[in-house]
């Protein structure tokens, strides 16, 4: 049972308080409802307090000032994830948004990466460098959330997950105490960051292996929704079949306006979101086959990769109402295509759309051991996302979700990508770590046995 914030005496909060270098901020704070607001503006989280932390003494201070009070701990990175699960309600909420610095180096190409940055300030800085670390398609997503999901990106098939590049990280227990994780030290929670989320402590920071990535040759192609069958069809075959350098996440969507052409506004569409990081000098040929099949929209060109990083960020501003659901797919079927065409056809507001994002190549490569990411072997890690700015809408666009993934689950592999899940229960979080679940409730039982960290898609102590 937790302890609500404001059943804490004021001089336990008063010393508290004294340990900390950040902001505080309490429900009676003038910013109170601005620093609570999340990504999914559907999440209407009331923490007892605010932390914003600074440093690495004020997240050992949170944890020891939590543990000790029997608080409920919830820890916010980019606030992202759709589920609401940067926050919590009544107790304490730990802020990374201060703990921020990117920094380059360029003769191991490693970066270091603060807890509380966001994906866009590292590619910023990565960038001049000719370099990137795998990542998601959003540049406002936080690095907290995404990477200890695994984060699954346009640089997936050539370099992997997020979690194939992670190198080392440094973590506050919930005893307090400070570690670094990595192959040597600490082998088996760096095994459990590695796809496991925030179960096993806070990262305050991260190094990562970056790659040469400099310009790559990008944007969509869009093709009629009644084609969706066939273009699925041909894309499943082609995709997986060629080098690594080339990837394109699936979609279906409609066009909800500038920068597309008019005649294309609010019709539905298969579309494809493509990022080619090869050699430029053949990108113009990689495309000869995609551009074949004569898509009836395309806007492909060569752009620095944090452009293409950022393509989004404009059309999906935070504050907007979200539903998600998920599932991963090995295969893209006749009976899987026809549900796709059905569900394609009949999208409810415009910024609601499916993706199904490729886990070929290098992050296919990995077994479905070496990370908690059990579905190595699934070609793709589908999400099914009901967006729209109006609340009058939420109850539309997630029966659409809920139907669409109910019509395509049976043909999937049964778990789903955690960071794509929404709050699903305990069955659903074993069934998407399936065979990895037992080791990570022990790690779990010898980091967390109190399961101080609970916000999140949560492993439970092995007893
Ligand atoms: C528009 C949009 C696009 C997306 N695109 C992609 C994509 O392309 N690829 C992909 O893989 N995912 C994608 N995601 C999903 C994303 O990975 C998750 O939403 C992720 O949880 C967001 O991370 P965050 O730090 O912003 O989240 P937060 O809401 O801040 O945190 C999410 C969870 O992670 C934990 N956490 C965060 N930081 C830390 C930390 N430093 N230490 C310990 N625990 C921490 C939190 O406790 C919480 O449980 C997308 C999400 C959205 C909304």
């Amino acid at each position: 049972m937790n302890t609500p914030i404001k059943a804490l005496a004021a001089t336990t909060i008063d010393t508290f308080s004294s340990q900390i270098r950040g902001e505080i901020v309490m429900p009676s704070g003038s910013n109170y409802d601005e620093e609570r607001k999340l990504y999914n503006g559907m999440m209407n989280k009331l923490p007892g307090m605010i932390v914003k932390c600074v440093d690495v003494a004020d997240v050992m201070a949170c944890v020891n000032f939590g543990r000790e009070n029997k608080l409920l701990i919830s820890v916010r990175c980019g606030g992202h994830n759709v589920g609401g699960l940067g926050l919590c309600n009544d107790g304490l909420a730990i802020d990374l948004s201060g703990i921020k610095f990117v920094r380059t180096h360029v003769s191991t190409k490693t970066v270091c990466v603060g807890g509380g940055n966001l994906w866009g300030e590292v590619d910023h800085a990565t960038h001049p460098f000719g370099l990137a670390v795998p990542a998601g398609i959003v540049s406002t997503t936080g690095v907290g959330g995404l990477t200890l999901g695994g984060g699954v990106g346009y640089l997936s098939r050539k370099y992997g997950l997020t979690i194939d590049n992670l190198l080392e990280a440094d973590m506050v227990l919930a005893d307090g105490s400070f570690v670094t994780v990595n192959a040597e030290e600490n082998a088996d929670l760096f095994w459990a960051i590695r796809g496991g989320g925030g179960n096993f402590g806070i990262v305050v920071s991260f190094k990562f292996q970056a790659h040469e990535v400099k310009n790559v040759f990008a944007g969509p192609t869009l093709w009629p929704i009644e084609k969706t069958e066939e273009i699925m069809e041909w894309y499943h075959s082609f995709l997986h079949n060629s080098p690594d350098e080339l990837n394109g996440f699936i979609a279906t969507m409609v066009v909800p306006g500038a920068p597309f052409p008019e005649h294309l506004h609010n019709k539905q569409f298969c579309a494809i979101v493509w990022c080619y990081s090869g050699d430029m000098n053949k990108a113009k040929e990689t495309f000869k086959p995609i551009l074949a099949k004569n898509p009836i929209f395309d806007h492909l060109d060569e752009m620095p990769y944090p452009r293409v990083q950022s393509l989004f960020d404009e059309l999906l501003p935070s504050g907007m109402q979200w539903y998600w659901k998920a599932d991963f797919f090995t295969e893209l079927g006749p009976e899987a295509r026809a549900q796709h065409l059905k569900f394609g056809s009949t999208i409810p507001t415009p910024l609601s759309q499916m993706h199904l994002y490729p886990i070929s190549g290098a992050a296919g490569k990995v077994g479905n051991e070496e990370t908690p990411w059990a579905y190595r072997d699934a070609k793709y890690a589908g999400v099914i996302g009901g967006a729209d700015p109006d609340p009058v809408n939420v109850e539309k666009m997630t029966k659409w979700c809920k139907e669409y993934w109910e019509s395509l689950h049976p043909y999937s592999c049964g778990g789903a990508y955690s960071n794509f899940m929404m709050d699903e229960g305990q069955e659903r979080v074993k069934t998407s770590y399936k065979h990895n679940y037992d080791r990570l409730t022990k790690i779990k039982a010898q980091y967390d046995p109190e399961n101080l960290f609970r916000v999140n898609q949560n492993i439970k102590p092995a007893v």
